[in-house]
């Protein structure tokens, strides 16, 4: 027997509880996984609450993690038993000790990619990969905004849009998150509990705003975002940590002709190739140094609650970790 943050109803941290889970066998093109770190994202929270109805309850939430293959089902010739893998996938159950997954989901870990490593980017620096790169591609010179900046998404935003020669605004919450921001490199940041974004925004850029705008707290940013955003540029809504974005009259864009994009990561990586590609670009980019790591707390899978309650009050920098 083994053990699982087990939910039987959707709702608060109060619903995460630890208890005996049966992980099954691993059938046709599965892989028994022992999982080893288990990264915590903001989407956790959304499945958790019922915000998100990703998941039939009861269950275990939970998008990534890294492991060691323990068993494997028929048809499986790719991995091996004993053998290191990461991954990130839309089926929740990544909270448990040990969890049967489809081997096409996996991926092999290189001997310099370390499991927390794996853990804590997987799902944040694909999502940073897909958004500077493919959604709205940054260019040396652009100037963006990224809103919380000192956040697991935000720090791999800012440092891979600073290595690809962005010039890159941060906001916050907290002066303490905003010295955090500064020593990732950012050229400017705004500490948005005591300043006015959007004006601050028009002083640094003398009036023209941002060529791209990346929001990931929606409900309280976007208006600041639209206005944030230079001409011809582009508002990019990927979360809700302060809740969804209200519904819209999209004729806000056409006094700046903006583009507004709402992606997410997951149809980026659906098929095998596009994940594996990904994966190699976040471990290249992570020994060139163009990001790195930042995992500030760990906390025992046991108390996955705390983690969450971290993570929902603005406590937490960077990545954190969910440790069996
Ligand atoms: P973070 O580590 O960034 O944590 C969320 C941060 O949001 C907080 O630290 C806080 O930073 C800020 N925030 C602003 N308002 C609130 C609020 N009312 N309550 C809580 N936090 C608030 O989380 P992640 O890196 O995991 O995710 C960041 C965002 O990116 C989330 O919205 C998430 O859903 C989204 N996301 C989207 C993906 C996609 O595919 N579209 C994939 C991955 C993440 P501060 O105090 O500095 O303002």
């Amino acid at each position: 027997m083994t053990k699982a943050i087990v939910q039987q109803e959707k709702g608060g941290t109060d619903k995460l509880i630890w208890q005996d889970h049966t992980p099954g066998s691993p059938e046709q093109g599965e892989v028994l996984i022992r999982h080893t770190a288990i990264g915590v994202n903001f989407i956790d929270t959304y499945v958790r609450s019922g915000a998100y109805p990703m998941m039939e309850f009861p269950g275990v939430i939970g998008m990534e993690a890294a492991g060691v293959v323990e068993a494997l089902g028929d048809g499986v010739t790719d991995l091996n038993v004993g053998q290191r893998v990461a991954y990130v996938m839309t089926t929740p159950g990544a909270y448990s000790e040990k969890r049967v997954v489809p081997a096409e989901r996996m991926v092999p870990l290189p001997d310099d990619i370390d499991d927390r490593t794996a853990a804590a980017l997987m799902l944040k620096g694909i999502t940073a990969e897909q958004l500077l790169f493919s959604m709205a591609p940054a260019s040396a010179g652009d100037t963006v905004l990224i809103h919380s900046a000192a956040g697991g998404v935000g720090q791999l935003l800012t440092t891979w849009a600073k290595a690809i020669g962005c010039t890159v605004i941060g906001t916050t919450s907290t002066p303490a998150k905003a010295d955090l921001i500064r020593s990732l490199g950012a050229d400017h940041v705004i500490v948005s509990s005591k300043e006015d974004v959007a004006a601050r925004v028009a002083e640094i850029t003398d009036g023209k705003g941002c060529a791209s705008v990346y929001d990931g707290v929606g409900k309280d940013t976007f208006e600041t975002s639209i206005a944030a955003a230079a001409k011809f540029g582009r508002v990019i809504s990927f979360g809700n940590a302060s809740g969804a974005v209200p519904p819209i009259n999209i004729a806000v864009l056409a006094p700046k002709c903006l583009l507004l994009a709402r992606p997410q990561m997951f149809p980026y990586i659906a098929e095998r190739a596009d994940l594996l590609r990904a994966a190699d670009n976040l471990f290249a980019a992570l020994r060139d140094g163009k990001i790195k790591a930042d995992i500030s707390a760990t906390y025992p899978l046991a108390e996955a609650a705390r983690a969450h309650d971290d993570l929902e009050g603005r406590k937490t920098t960077g990545q954190i970790l969910l440790l069996p």
